[in-house]
């Protein structure tokens, strides 16, 4: 349960000597228990206080890591059961299903096919991460190796989806060194893979046939001293899978519910008879509220919409989605190529981006930071003044990158064309079209 803002002063040292940014730990305190600070900016915290204060501010759902490295992620930790009550944190993990009885070289040309399912959308590299390698009674051996390839070879985190526990324990094995997720424990090997889990130090996915079932399991393996677990309530009918989500949700953040706080992991795959379906109900679980989804297979078709789904689900709706300031090239431009200047929501960029491209007319586009501002609102915020586009410009990098000197600037900000010349002596500044979809033929005359 959260603490109040004067029971975390009471853990705090009392001093006000202002090192955390404001003038009293009673402050610190409030700001602290209303989630506008970081219990780090208080350098005074003893380890027993900033225990307690860690365990008091815990998520309602723990997040779980899996993988290790730059592909390392996480579910889990969530705090809200509507996303616009705060924001959901961590994105929902795809996983695509491959047998253990697969040859080497169908493996190996699974993993190029997967890996090659990545999309770019507003600055973004979109991507599924996680191969669910099911156990299809092949034998450790084959398990152990096509864990180990998946693990040596490709990006993916894993699942190991094994009840038989010396099958799994032959996959921790071969690929434990890439922390992959153990699917699954359940109430005949509870206490065999709870024990495998604990030292391996793994990750462990409970799977039970109701919700109070599961409550037995995580509640023996939480008293193993088992902390990363992940549920699942073993519903594989549309209509209960949807309502255990909800219900283990709910009994999480409304109730406190220690047994069933922990992410959840879904499966589409034992749902359907086709893909399409399949993806259907993943989308179902994508925004209500699934931690990981297993599909059976994975297509384009079926996970780009997953993906921009979960894109939109899992951005913070507090906070406009932006694209990083600077120098964007669309379609190989050259020293003599157009420049274009733009704001740098997202939309906008997405937009003006596909116009530019439309137009086959090799363009330089310049994103401006106006902090998730389209062009119109930026420019009347004062975020996308002239002189903060000339001076963009200078520092951006661009008067190398061509020989000519004009840029074209947004229609709606006609009016900062005087003030960018100002910065830029010598320039010329040509006033675009108002409409992105008026690009294609501005730039043809260029
Ligand atoms: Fe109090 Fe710590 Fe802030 Fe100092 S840094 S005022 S001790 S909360």
């Amino acid at each position: 349960m959260a603490l109040t803002g004067i029971q975390i002063f009471k853990l705090l040292p009392k001093t006000n000597c202002k090192e955390c940014g404001v003038p009293t730990c009673l402050a610190f305190a409030m700001n602290l228990a209303s989630g506008k600070a970081e219990l780090d900016a208080c350098p005074y915290v003893s380890d027993e206080a900033r225990e307690k204060l860690a365990e008091a501010s815990a998520p309602p759902i723990r997040p779980v890591a899996i993988g290790q490295g730059v592909r390392k992620t996480t579910t889990g930790g969530e705090t809200v059961l509507c996303r616009h009550e705060k924001t959901f944190f961590n994105p929902t993990l795809l996983a695509g299903t491959l047998g253990s009885d697969i040859d080497a070289a169908t493996l190996e040309k699974s993993l190029k096919t997967f890996n090659a399912f990545q999309f770019e959308r507003v600055g973004l590299n979109l991507r599924p991460e996680l191969i669910a390698l099911k156990d299809a009674g092949a034998g450790k051996e084959a398990f152990a190796t096509c864990a180990k390839t998946i693990a040596d070879t490709s990006e993916f985190n894993l699942i190991l989806m094994t009840e038989d526990v010396d099958v799994m324990t032959a996959g921790v094995q071969a690929a434990g060194f890439k922390r992959p997720l153990l699917y699954a424990a359940t109430e005949a090997n509870v206490d065999a893979m709870g024990a495998l889990a604990k030292e391996s130090n793994l990750p462990l996915a409970v799977k039970a046939d109701s919700i109070d079932a599961l409550m037995a399991l995580t509640g023996k393996l939480t008293a193993m001293g088992l902390k990363d677990l992940v549920i699942d309530s073993g519903a594989r009918e549309i209509k209960q899978a949807l309502e255990d989500q909800v219900a283990i949700r709910r009994a999480a953040l409304k109730a406190g519910n220690k047994a069933l706080g922990f992410p959840t992991i879904t499966f589409p795959s034992e749902m359907a008879s086709n893909l399409d379906m399949e993806t259907l109900i993943a989308s179902m679980f994508v925004a209500k509220y699934g931690g990981i989804v297993v599909m059976s297979d994975f297509t384009s078709e079926s996970l780009f919409p997953l993906l921009l789904e979960r894109l939109n689900i899992f951005t913070d709706p507090q906070r406009p989605m932006t694209v990083v300031e600077g120098i964007y090239p669309i379609g190989n431009p050259d020293e003599n190529s157009p420049v274009v200047v733009t704001t740098n929501f997202a939309l906008t960029y997405f937009i003006v981006s596909g116009e530019i491209e439309a137009s086959r007319v090799p363009s330089w586009l310049m994103v401006k930071d106006s902090e998730g501002l389209s062009v119109l609102t930026a420019w009347a915020a004062g975020k996308f003044g002239g002189d903060d586009v000339g001076l963009f410009i200078k520092k951006s990098g661009i008067m190398d990158k061509v020989k000519h000197t004009e840029i074209i600037i947004p229609g709606y900000a006609a009016a900062i064309a005087g003030d960018v010349e100002e910065e830029l002596p010598g320039w010329t500044i040509t006033v675009g079209p108002r409409e992105a979809a008026h690009l294609p033929a501005f730039l043809k005359t260029k």
